[in-house]
């Protein structure tokens, strides 16, 4: 028999709080749960209050001592204190929190138990959408914040940890979006490899449902970090006919040495791997990625490692970011500093080796059937868009019009090899 899981609560602040305290008690009973002191419990909730100053450092205060005399115990915080999105960073941020229920959710208090007990962080997103003014493309944020930590990226001090929204807020908003006769839908969010949640245990589940959703329409990922495709992933994207055949990966250095100081978790080899395993299952894939350059002590030849590392497996669009130092971060503590006028030049040097694989891409593309969003009017009156595989197309506006999707064959490429002209 499972033992229950043993709960208790606290409350600041004013008599409508006190009130609340016991809907959120009721519901916590509900679940099975049993009530017990600070010390005792599995799961302390804290009902916190902002009124004051004071408030806000007794609940801070309140939360060190609870995780201090009981290290083992999962901290809730709802409350006054989790209604600002400045304030929730702040709580996300703690290290002795576990989940941050915002203050007008407290009454969802079971779904969110729920999740913690699953190991998945969900959380209520508050940026729900109807449409997506002068796009035909819709975004749609499924995951916020990043459990990763690399060496360079502040996220995870700003964001907080990784929270997932909640499945059916997902699909909910994808079939309205669709039905608004958006017809693309691109998942997005920090880290959305990290995407779970009870009853759906990764963003291929996700992907693979909101795939099946009926109607005329193609999905993409905004981005997903190497570590998060697995054959899952894999198996879901290629053998769905609506998911697009384009996918952001970033890369950040081919060289190990800087993989490992930027601690990503994978090394140059496994990335190719993955990239070798998903073009087995998807000849056309577009694989874009980006790619930081001067990263503290990036010598000559880690930077030589990452072009011939590019030159293998030959990305469709490569971003290239000079580093950035941001505060606070281990990266900003490291030394080996790569002079500024280095780090141009190298930027310099892979945005040629990017355009050049940019252009063999796009190439790779006349005389082939493709399937055109149309995004835009160019200045001509030509209409533009990209195909699944995120090719830039020009085609003339007799083919077709904004936001539909069209079937088209690649005609010739223009001389810089920016886009495909459409016939
Ligand atoms: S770079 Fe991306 S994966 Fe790494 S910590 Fe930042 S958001 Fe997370």
């Amino acid at each position: 028999m499972k033992v229950p899981t043993k709960f208790s609560i606290k409350t600041l602040g004013c008599k409508v709080n006190q009130y609340e305290e016991q809907v959120i008690r009721e519901k916590v009973l509900d679940m099975g749960y049993v009530e017990t002191d600070p010390k005792d419990a599995d799961i302390f909730i804290l009902n916190s209050c902002t009124v004051t100053g004071e408030a806000d450092r007794k609940t801070l205060q309140l939360i060190r001592r609870v995780k201090r005399d009981n290290p083992g115990v999962r901290v809730v915080v709802t409350g006054c204190y989790a209604v600002v999105e400045k304030d929730i960073e702040t709580l996300r941020a703690m290290p002795e929190v576990d989940m941050v229920v915002p203050g007008k959710d407290k009454t969802r208090i079971k779904e969110f138990l729920g999740c913690l007990e699953d190991n998945a962080r969900v959380g209520v997103f508050d940026q729900g959408i109807s449409g997506f003014s002068g796009h035909s493309r819709a975004f749609v944020k499924v995951q916020d914040g990043c459990d990763q930590r690399c060496s360079y990226c502040k996220v995870n001090i700003v964001r907080g940890p990784s929270v997932s929204r909640p499945y059916e807020d997902i699909m909910a908003e994808v079939k309205t979006l669709i039905s608004k006769g958006y017809r693309e839908v691109v998942l997005t969010g920090i880290c959305i490899g990290a995407w779970k949640v009870p009853g759906h245990s990764s963003i291929a589940a996700l992907i693979d449902n909101v795939c099946r959703i009926d109607g005329n329409f193609r999905v993409r990922v905004s981005s997903i970090e190497p570590n998060h495709i697995d054959e899952r992933f894999i198996k879901t994207v290629s053998s769905s006919k609506k998911f697009c055949r384009h996918i952001h990966i970033p890369l950040q250095s081919g060289s190990d040495t800087i993989l490992e100081k930027m601690k990503r978790r994978y090394t140059s080899t496994q990335f190719k791997d993955i990239v070798s395993r998903l073009r087995r299952e998807m000849p056309f894939l577009g694989i874009s990625t980006d790619i930081i350059v001067g990263f503290p002590g990036e010598r000559s030849s880690d930077f030589n490692a990452t072009r011939e590392f590019v030159q293998q497996i030959k990305p469709s669009r490569i971003h290239v970011f000079p580093y950035s130092d941001r505060p606070g971060t281990s990266a900003s503590r490291m030394e080996g500093r790569v002079p500024v006028q280095e780090v141009k030049n190298r930027v310099k040097i892979l945005l040629e080796d990017g355009k050049h694989l940019q252009k063999m891409f796009c190439k790779s593309f006349i005389e082939k059937d493709i399937e055109v969003l149309v995004e835009a009017k160019s200045y001509d009156g030509a209409i533009e868009g990209y195909t699944a595989e995120y090719v830039r197309v020009r085609a003339h506006k007799s083919h077709g019009s904004y936001g539909e999707i069209l079937r088209l064959k690649g005609a010739f490429s223009d001389p810089e090899g920016c886009f495909l002209i459409a016939e």
